[in-house]
């Protein structure tokens, strides 16, 4: 046996024990996990900085709290989760218990990418652990200061029985797809989701998709000018511009754009001095591989650079950079950007931007600015994305009540809160009947009659009746 189907079958005799499916153990499970963040905290920071040079501040943001918060809340709320749901009833199933049962799927996959390469590995984890399942992690080796401290913390922490984390790349990743799982979650491009689902597919595994594509973000002409550079500066150059829900595109009018242009300027030296590459607020790219990728892009581009196009292959810096007069077809505009540059294309009216935007594959989040609130809705109103963010960016997928996950394109289900939980678990239909009122069943055994099918349609009917809030059946 190969080394991926032993731990497969170590985790699959765990799960077949039953082991996971108790509350308690589940919650301890949650609180290891609590511990392994909050013990590591100095060597998870140390692994961010060596694999982006992620800022203190932003590691602790957006990788450190936020799975902290994720863990806290499922803990909080995994008793409520575990609750059957009562459905509402006919007249034909008045005497019966109807209800939704979440069950654990049993041993699942998550397979991570490397921009925020803790997060991403367990933020799903930890709906997969409230669910009851077992987990084989497979961390980004892009981001391999962090995929080895996740290697090395797991087994320390949490049941090794139950959780394991495999190392390595396409290779590894290929040859443990050839098991079967229960469900597998990836995270990370549209081109390997394909051959995600192609391997899914030989054991017919459900397969959540958190994948990329480009988020447009609409600045409208009622806006305060000043407020919305700082916010759009601060989503888009977070993490050197390498987030998958990063404004990947503005949309605005001509005047707009001559508005915005010297408030960006503005907004980067009051957050990264005039100094920019010194600056340890400001993160890098995360392999030379990657760096070459934009600035090979930047270099395609018929676009006007305008501020920043500064960049350093040794140091993986590349300046966060404006480009404007871009056409459709433009390289910048044909694929994720997914690092600091930041594209801006005129439009003329609020409609061709809506346009513009409704030609693409729906994006994994929308963001508008605007003061005016009628343009918010109808931009909402006349599009579709994974997420939607007014007056501001990234913020939205912060918030555990609210699903995160794409639309179309941009990916398959989502997780994050209770949704995370939902989707590692199977709803399981249940109706438990007894054996009484047989007289009743027997108006539908034949021999059939006109008589007894208008009586079961009453019946089964969901409309409301005086009848339907009858007490007596
Ligand atoms: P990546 O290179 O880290 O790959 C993701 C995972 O797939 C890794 O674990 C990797 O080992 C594995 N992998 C790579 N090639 C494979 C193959 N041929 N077969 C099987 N597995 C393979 O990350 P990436 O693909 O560069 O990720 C960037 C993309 O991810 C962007 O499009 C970004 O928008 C998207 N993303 C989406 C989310 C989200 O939550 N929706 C979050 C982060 C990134």
């Amino acid at each position: 046996m190969d080394a991926h189907k032993q731990v497969v079958a170590r985790l699959r005799s765990a799960f077949s024990s039953g082991v996971t499916a108790a509350e308690q153990f589940r919650r301890a499970q949650l609180l290891n996990l609590v511990s392994l963040v909050k013990d590591n905290e100095h060597l998870i920071l140390n692994a961010l900085h060596k694999d982006l040079a992620k800022p203190k501040f932003e590691a602790v943001l957006s990788e450190i709290e936020i799975v902290l918060n994720e863990l806290y809340h499922a803990i909080d709320n995994l008793r409520s989760w575990l609750q059957p749901d009562y459905v509402n009833k006919n007249i034909a199933t008045k005497l019966d218990e109807c209800f939704v049962r979440r069950e654990p799927l049993g041993v699942v996959l998550i397979i991570a990418a490397w921009n925020y390469p803790l997060q991403l590995a367990l933020l799903p984890m930890v709906g997969a652990i409230a669910a009851g399942n077992c987990v084989i992690l497979k961390p980004s080796e892009v981001s391999a200061a962090t995929e080895r401290l996740l290697a090395e913390l797991i087994p320390k922490y949490m049941s090794q029985d139950c959780y394991a984390v495999v190392c390595g790349g396409a290779e590894e990743t290929e040859s443990l797809l050839e098991n079967r799982f229960d469900h597998i979650f990836y995270t990370g491009s549209q081109k390997v989701a394909r051959s995600i689902l192609q391997a899914a597919s030989l054991h017919l595994t459900p397969v959540t998709l958190e994948l990329g594509g480009k988020c447009p973000c609409l600045i409208s002409d009622q806006v305060n000018i000043v407020a919305a550079a700082r916010r759009l500066v601060w989503a888009k150059f977070f993490n050197a511009g390498q987030s998958c829900v990063a404004p990947d595109y503005i949309l605005c009018s001509m005047a707009t754009r001559d508005a915005l242009l010297p408030e960006v300027c503005q907004a980067l030296v009051d957050f990264y001095g005039k100094e920019l590459q010194k600056c340890p607020d400001y993160g890098r790219i995360v392999t030379e591989r990657h760096w070459i990728r934009l600035i090979e892009l930047l270099s395609k581009s018929k676009g006007r650079v305008v501020v920043g196009g500064k960049s350093q292959q040794d140091e993986k810096f590349i300046a966060p950079t404006v480009v404007v007069d871009l056409l459709e077809n433009d390289a910048l505009m044909e694929e994720e950007i997914f690092g600091p540059i930041l594209p801006i294309i005129t439009v003329e009216s609020l409609e061709e931007g809506i346009n513009y935007i409704n030609r693409r594959e729906k994006p994994l989040a929308l963001y508008v600015f605007s003061e005016n609130s009628s343009v918010v809705t109808t931009v909402m109103e006349n599009t579709s994305s994974g997420g939607f963010c007014s007056n501001d960016g990234i913020i939205h997928m912060t918030l555990p009540g609210l699903p995160f996950g794409g639309v179309g394109a941009s990916g398959w289900g989502n997780y994050h809160g209770r949704w995370g939980f939902e989707t590692f678990s199977h709803q399981r239909a249940c109706m438990l009947r007894g054996w009484a009122l047989e007289k009743i069943n027997t108006l539908r055994y034949p021999p059939y009659t006109d008589k007894n099918l208008g009586w079961l349609r009453w019946a089964a009917s969901a409309k409301k009746t005086p009848w339907n809030s009858c007490t007596l059946l």
